[in-house]
C-alpha cells in the first residue's frame, strides 16, 4: 500500500449522516462522532466559571473527545502566553492581563463540578512575572485540593525560564504527577520552540527528581515535524536518562494558518515502534499514537498505577 493510499479525499460520513472530516488527513486521523450531551454539560461548567482550558485554547484534536468524557485541562493564568512558540496556538502577548486572585477557587469549582478525581493543571509561559506563576501555580494546586482532597494532580509547566527556585515551589507541593513537555527532538528545538532549550528542558526534568525520587515525572514530544527516527531516538534516551516515568509522543497537527506546517503524517505502526524503542531504554511508561497528547486520557494511567502513585497528605 503506498503512502497516498492511507488518504482518502472523500468526505467521512457516520452512521447518522454527519460529516466527520473532510478528507484532509490520513485514514488512521479520522475521528468518530462525540457524545452531545455531556460534551455541552463540559462546555457550562468551563464557561460559567470562567475559565480556561487548553483544550479550546490550543484547538487540542481530542477536545470533543474528552469534553464529551467530562474532562479537560485547566489552562491558568490566564490565556495569552510571553512565548510565541512555533506550534502552539495560544494566543501571544508580551505584557499578559494581571493574575486573577480568583481563579484557584473557580478551577476548583469546575473540576468538583466536572467530578474528577484526577486533574491536570497547565500553564501559559510567563515570563513577565518574577516567578513565571509558580505561586499562583501552587495557590490553584492547593485550591483543587481544598475543594477535592482525594483527588490527584498533575501539574504540566513552563520551563520557568529556568528559574530552579520557582521550580521548587512546585517540588514543594509535590503534585502527584509532574510534567514538563520536551516537545521536539535537539535539532529543531530552536524552530519550534524558540524561547526555551532542549538542555534546559532536560535539567529541569531531571532536577525535579533529584529533589523526590519518588515524585513521578513526565514528558512528552510531538512528531511529525521533520525529525528523524534516529533523532527521535535520541530524544527517548535523553528522557531515559533524566528518569522520567511517563512518556508521550503524538503526532503534530496545525492548529491554524499561522503555526508550523505538518511535514509527515506519521503511520500509527511507527508509534508502536517508538513505544517499544522506549521501553527497550528504560522508560516505564510510554504512550504514543496519533492522537496521543501531555494530558490525554492522563487519569487512565493515575487509574491503573494506584498503588505505586505517592498520593500526597494535603
Ligand atoms: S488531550 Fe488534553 S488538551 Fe487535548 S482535549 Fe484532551 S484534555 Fe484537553
Amino acid at each position: 500500500m503506498s503512502l497516498r493510499d492511507n488518504f482518502d479525499t472523500r468526505p467521512k460520513v457516520s452512521e447518522a449522516g454527519a460529516v466527520v472530516s473532510s478528507g484532509r488527513f490520513p485514514k488512521w486521523l479520522h475521528r468518530p462522532l462525540p457524545v452531545l450531551r455531556p460534551l455541552s454539560e463540559t462546555h457550562g461548567v468551563i464557561n460559567s466559571n470562567r475559565v480556561h482550558t487548553v483544550c479550546e485554547e490550543a484547538k487540542c484534536p481530542n477536545l470533543l473527545e474528552c469534553y464529551s468524557k467530562k474532562t479537560a485541562t485547566f489552562l491558568v493564568m490566564g490565556k495569552e502566553c510571553t512565548r510565541n512558540c512555533g506550534f502552539c496556538d495560544i494566543d501571544f502577548a508580551k505584557e499578559p492581563k494581571a493574575l486573577d486572585g480568583n481563579e484557584p477557587e473557580r478551577v476548583a469549582e469546575s473540576a468538583y463540578e466536572l467530578g474528577l478525581r484526577h486533574v491536570v493543571i497547565t500553564m501559559v509561559a510567563r515570563d513577565d512575572l518574577p516567578d513565571g506563576g509558580a505561586k499562583h501555580l501552587v495557590e490553584v494546586l492547593q485550591a483543587v485540593r481544598k475543594r477535592l482532597p482525594a483527588i490527584t494532580v498533575e501539574t504540566l509547566t513552563s520551563d520557568f525560564a529556568g528559574n530552579f527556585s520557582a521550580l521548587d515551589l512546585i517540588i514543594e507541593e509535590a503534585p502527584e504527577i509532574f510534567n514538563h513537555n520536551i516537545e521536539t527532538v535537539r535539532r529543531i528545538t530552536p524552530q519550534i520552540r524558540h524561547k526555551a532549550t532542549y538542555d534546559r528542558s532536560l535539567s529541569l526534568l531531571s532536577y525535579v527528581k533529584k529533589q523526590k525520587s519518588k515524585q513521578l515525572v513526565k514528558s512528552g514530544i510531538m512528531i511529525g515535524l521533520g525529525e528523524t527516527k534516529e533523532e527521535v531516538t535520541q530524544t527517548l534516551q535523553d528522557l531515559a536518562e533524566a528518569q522520567c516515568d511517563i512518556v508521550t509522543i503524538g503526532q503534530y497537527l496545525q492548529a491554524s494558518r499561522k503555526k508550523l506546517t505538518v511535514k509527515e503524517f506519521i503511520h500509527p505502526d511507527v508509534f508502536l515502534e517508538y513505544e517499544q524503542i522506549g521501553k527497550s531504554l528504560g522508560i516505564p511508561n510510554l504512550y504514543a499514537g496519533p492522537f496521543v497528547r501531555s494530558s490525554y486520557n492522563s487519569h487512565l494511567f493515575v487509574e491503573k498505577n494506584n498503588e505505586k502513585i505517592v498520593i500526597n497528605s494535603h
